[in-house]
Order: structure tokens, then C-alpha cells, then sequence
């Protein structure tokens, strides 16, 4: 049985999230494709990885409860039985709305799918990366947002919020784990051409913001992928704390 390392993206179904699981994979790392409702997405994403030589496995489980982030964790010990890197991708939009019109029900959900998972999933990585717990180290990337810089104003100021957060939490961690052999790093993509728009109703919205962008275009899930592989590989030894922008000089 192989000993690469093993490598747990969640939302690693669709979008960025898949394009990071196909390039891990073939950078080495065996891994762990976690999804909410696309099983057939991500089983599509293992057998692109299977059918190259690589090794990779589908598990279900919503980062918004807690249980479910357990038995992910806990079926990726069994499975691979190691854990070295994991990408805290998993995220959502919703509607536009303005602040005065957002429910508590629509607020909660959002900081607790893109806020409290992660911070969970960081959690259960430290458990199992850290000397502390007598692990071998490893490296997290957490996916943020350039709407943690710019605020998104009208369309989902919630998000925003909540992406502030994980630029926040990737500093307070990476300090807190520095010394036991855990890196913590973030990426802030910008526009980036995947379903998430789609789902927060805008399907147009990459291709109409593209004028707002300084390089005139939307980013692709792939050229994010390559910036999160760098902060997990060991090119990126030296480097934690660090929040990198994805985002075409957006
Ligand atoms: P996407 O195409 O909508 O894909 C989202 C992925 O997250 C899917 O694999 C989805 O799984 C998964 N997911 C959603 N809710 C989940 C939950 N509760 N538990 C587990 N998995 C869940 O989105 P994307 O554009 O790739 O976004 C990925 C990350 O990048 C997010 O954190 C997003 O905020 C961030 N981001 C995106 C952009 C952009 O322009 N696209 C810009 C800045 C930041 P299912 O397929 O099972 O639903």
C-alpha cells in the first residue's frame, strides 16, 4: 500500500475544489474528495484520479454539522490512515440581498457552513498533523474570497463577512500550530468561472464582472488550484500566516 500523503479537500465535487483534487493527485498526494449532495461529481473527480494511476476516495458529509465532520475525518483514518494536508474549499453564496432584507435563518447558515466547518475541519486536522498530538506535521489551505477585502455590497454582504473570518482564522491558526509543525495559509480567489454564482442565482455573473477585473477576464478553477497546491506543497516551507490573491489584480 502506498505512503504518499494524503490530502482531504472538502467541496472537492465541483468547481475549485475538484480542479484542486485533480491536481493534487497528480502532484502525488493521495485524496480524500469530500461532497454534500454531488455523489456522481465527485465519483466523476475519484475515477478522473483512479483512471490516471492515482488514488483517491469519494466521502459524503455537510461541513455545516458537526457529526458529519467527524465521520469524515473518522473514514479518512480508516482509509488512507494518514492525514497531511487539508483544503478548507467548501463554501456557499446565496441570493443578493441587502442587509436589511437577510433572515437569521439565511446569516446562520452561511457562518456555518463557511465559518464554524472550517474551523471544525481545522480542528480535526490539528488532532491528527500536530507534535502536539504526536503527528508528523502537515499543511492547510483555507479558501477565502476577495469579498473579504471588498465587501460585496448589495449581493451578499453575509459572505463577505464570512470570508473576513477565514482571512482571520487562517492568522490566529497558523500562529497557534506554528511551532508543531502545521503551515496554515489562505487563498483569496476573485472572480473565478464555476457553478457557485449559478447558485447564488447570477449564472452570468463571471463573465459580466469581467470588465471590473484588471486583467479583463475571470480566473479558471485550475489557476487557483495551482496557488493552493504551492501553499501545501513543501516549495512552500517557510511560508504561514500567508493570505495569497487569486484574483487577476481584482
Ligand atoms: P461551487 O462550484 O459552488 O462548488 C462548491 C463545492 O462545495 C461543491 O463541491 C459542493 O459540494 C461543496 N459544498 C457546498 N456546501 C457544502 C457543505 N455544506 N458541505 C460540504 N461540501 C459543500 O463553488 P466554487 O466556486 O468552487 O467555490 C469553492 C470555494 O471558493 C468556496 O469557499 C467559495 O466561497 C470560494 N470562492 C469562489 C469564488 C468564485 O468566484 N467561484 C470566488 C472567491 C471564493 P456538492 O457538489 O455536493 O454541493
Amino acid at each position: 500500500m502506498s505512503n504518499a500523503p494524503v490530502v482531504l479537500v472538502t467541496g472537492g465535487s465541483r468547481g475549485i475544489g475538484a480542479a484542486v483534487c485533480r491536481l493534487a493527485a497528480r502532484q502525488g498526494w493521495r485524496v480524500a474528495v469530500n461532497y454534500a449532495s454531488s455523489r456522481q461529481a465527485a465519483e466523476a473527480v475519484v475515477a478522473t484520479i483512479t483512471e490516471a494511476g492515482g488514488e483517491a476516495m469519494a466521502i459524503q458529509g455537510d461541513v455545516g454539522t458537526a457529526a458529519d465532520i467527524a465521520a469524515m475525518f473518522a473514514a479518512v483514518d480508516r482509509h488512507f490512515g494518514r492525514l497531511d494536508g487539508l483544503v478548507n474549499n467548501a463554501g456557499i453564496v446565496d441570493y443578493p440581498q441587502r442587509v436589511d432584507e437577510m433572515s437569521m435563518e439565511r446569516i446562520e447558515r452561511m457562518l456555518r457552513v463557511n465559518v464554524t466547518g472550517s474551523i471544525l475541519c481545522a480542528g480535526e486536522a490539528v488532532r491528527r498533523m500536530s507534535s502536539r498530538h504526536n503527528g508528523r506535521g502537515g499543511a492547510i489551505v483555507n479558501v477565502s474570497s476577495m469579498a473579504a477585502i471588498l465587501g460585496s455590497a448589495t449581493q451578499y454582504v453575509d459572505y463577505a463577512a464570512s470570508k473576513a473570518a477565514i482571512d482571520t482564522f487562517t492568522i490566529g491558526l497558523a500562529r497557534e500550530v506554528a511551532a508543531e509543525g502545521i503551515r496554515v495559509n489562505a487563498v483569496r480567489p476573485g472572480i473565478i468561472e464555476t457553478d457557485l454564482h449559478a447558485s447564488g442565482g447570477l449564472p452570468d455573473r463571471a463573465r459580466e464582472m469581467a470588465p471590473s477585473v484588471p486583467m479583463q477576464r475571470p480566473g479558471t478553477a485550475e489557476e487557483v488550484a495551482d496557488a493552493i497546491l504551492y501553499l501545501l506543497s513543501p516549495s512552500a516551507s517557510y511560508v504561514t500566516g500567508a493570505i495569497l490573491n487569486v484574483s487577476g489584480g481584482r
